[in-house]
C-alpha cells in the first residue's frame, strides 16, 4: 500500500508561505498538526534511550494497539493470545479487527507460566500481548520472563507498560534493539497525568514503525496534544516527583486498607492502583458510591471473585476513602 501524501512532506521545518493544504490563513491552531510528530519524539527518544524511527505515536496508546492489530493480524484467519485477567481492550480490539482472541489464565499468585502461554501457541497466532504491570492485578511481571517469550515466539510480542512507571521493574524498552518481533507501548495517560490528551506511544523495530506510520491515519495527534507533550516532557523532575508520591501513597493506603477485618486480601501491587478482596464488595462499592467516591468492581473477570480495584488518588483522597471503608466496618 502506499501511504498518503501531503505536499507539506516534501519540505523540511522551516519559514515557509503554506498555500498548499487549503487551511485558513489566520489564527493560532489553524495549520495541521505534524503527522509524524517529530518534536514531542525528539525530546522522548532522547529520554528512553531510542531512535526517532523506532516510534510511533498515537490518540491514546489504545489507537497504537488497534494499529499493531490491522498491521499484523488478517480478519477472519489470524490470531491473537494473551493472558487473563487482563485489560478489556485487547479481547475489545480483536472483536473490532474480526481476530480471534484466544487467553491463558494466570497463576493462582497471578504471575504467569512461559510454558502455557508458549503452548497455546496455534499457527495463526501472530501476536501476543501481554500487561505489565497487569491491570487490573497490579502485578509486574520479570522482565526476563517476557523476554523469554519474545525469544520463543515469532509473531510480534506486544509489551504494555502502561503502569511500568510505577514499579521499578526494567522497561522491556532496553530489549528493542536485540528482538525485532517486540512491540513496547506506553501511554502519558497514568504517570504522565496527561489521560484528557490522549496521547500513547509504541516503541518497535524501524521496520514495523514505518509500516505503522504508514497505515495510521495522518494527523492522528492534533498539534494542541504534541505542543502540550513538549512542554510536559521538559519537567522530567516534576514527573519523578509526582511518581515517588503516588507510589508512597500506594504503600501507605494500602497498609491501613489492609488493617480493616472485612477486607479478605489486598494484592500485592507494581502500579498506581490495587486490588483488595471482600465478600462484601457489593455493600462495600454502594457504601462508598453514595459517599462520593467511585470504586472498580473487578467481580465477574476471571480469577477476580469479590474483587475491586482501587486507584490511588491524592493523599486527601485516600484519607477520605480510608476513613469512608473504616466507617463501613462498624
Ligand atoms: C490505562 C491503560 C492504558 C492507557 O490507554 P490510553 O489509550 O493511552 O489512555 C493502556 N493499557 C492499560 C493496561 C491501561 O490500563
Amino acid at each position: 500500500m502506499e501511504a498518503y501524501s501531503a505536499a507539506r512532506d516534501l519540505v523540511s521545518k522551516g519559514d515557509y508561505v503554506f498555500l498548499d493544504a487549503n487551511e485558513n490563513p489566520f489564527g493560532t491552531w489553524n495549520r495541521y498538526p505534524d503527522p509524524l510528530q517529530i518534536d514531542p519524539k525528539t525530546i522522548l527518544a532522547k529520554i528512553k534511550g531510542v531512535e526517532v524511527a523506532n516510534m510511533v505515536m498515537g490518540n491514546g496508546s489504545d489507537e497504537i494497539l488497534d494499529l499493531v492489530y490491522r498491521v499484523a493480524c488478517n480478519p477472519q484467519k489470524d490470531e491473537a493470545l494473551s493472558l487473563a485477567p487482563s485489560y478489556g481492550m485487547y479481547y475489545t480490539l480483536a472483536n473490532l479487527n474480526d481476530v480471534k482472541f484466544n487467553e491463558v489464565m494466570l497463576n493462582e499468585d497471578f504471575s504467569f507460566s512461559t510454558q502455557r502461554l508458549l503452548n497455546a501457541v496455534t499457527p495463526n497466532t501472530k501476536m501476543i500481548i501481554i500487561c505489565s504491570p497487569n491491570n487490573p492485578t497490579g502485578i509486574a511481571y520479570p522482565t526476563e520472563q517476557i523476554i523469554e517469550v519474545v525469544k520463543n515466539f515469532k509473531g510480534l510480542v506486544v509489551v504494555d507498560e502502561a503502569y511500568n512507571d510505577f514499579s521499578g521493574v526494567e522497561s522491556c524498552i532496553n530489549y528493542l534493539k536485540d528482538y525485532d518481533n517486540l512491540v513496547v507501548i506506553q501511554t502519558f495517560s497514568k504517570a504522565w497525568g496527561l489521560a484528557s490528551l490522549r496521547a500513547g506511544v509504541g516503541y518497535m523495530s524501524k521496520e514495523l514503525a514505518a509500516m505503522i506510520n504508514k497505515v495510521k491515519l495522518p494527523y492522528n495527534m492534533d498539534g494542541f496534544t504534541q505542543k502540550s507533550l513538549v512542554e510536559k516532557l521538559q519537567d522530567v523532575e516534576g514527573f519523578k516527583r509526582t511518581v515517588k508520591l503516588l507510589v508512597s501513597e500506594r504503600d501507605r493506603f494500602m497498609a491501613n486498607v489492609a488493617t480493616l477485618p472485612y477486607i479478605e486480601k489486598v494484592f500485592r501491587s507494581d502500579a498506581n492502583f490495587f486490588m483488595i478482596r471482600t465478600a462484601k464488595h457489593k455493600e462495600l462499592q454502594q457504601y462508598m458510591i453514595n459517599n462520593g467516591v467511585i470504586l472498580r468492581s473487578r467481580h465477574g473477570m476471571p480469577m477476580c471473585d469479590n474483587c475491586i480495584r482501587i486507584t490511588v488518588g491524592t493523599p486527601e483522597q485516600n484519607d477520605l476513602a480510608f476513613r469512608l471503608m473504616q466507617k463501613f466496618g462498624k
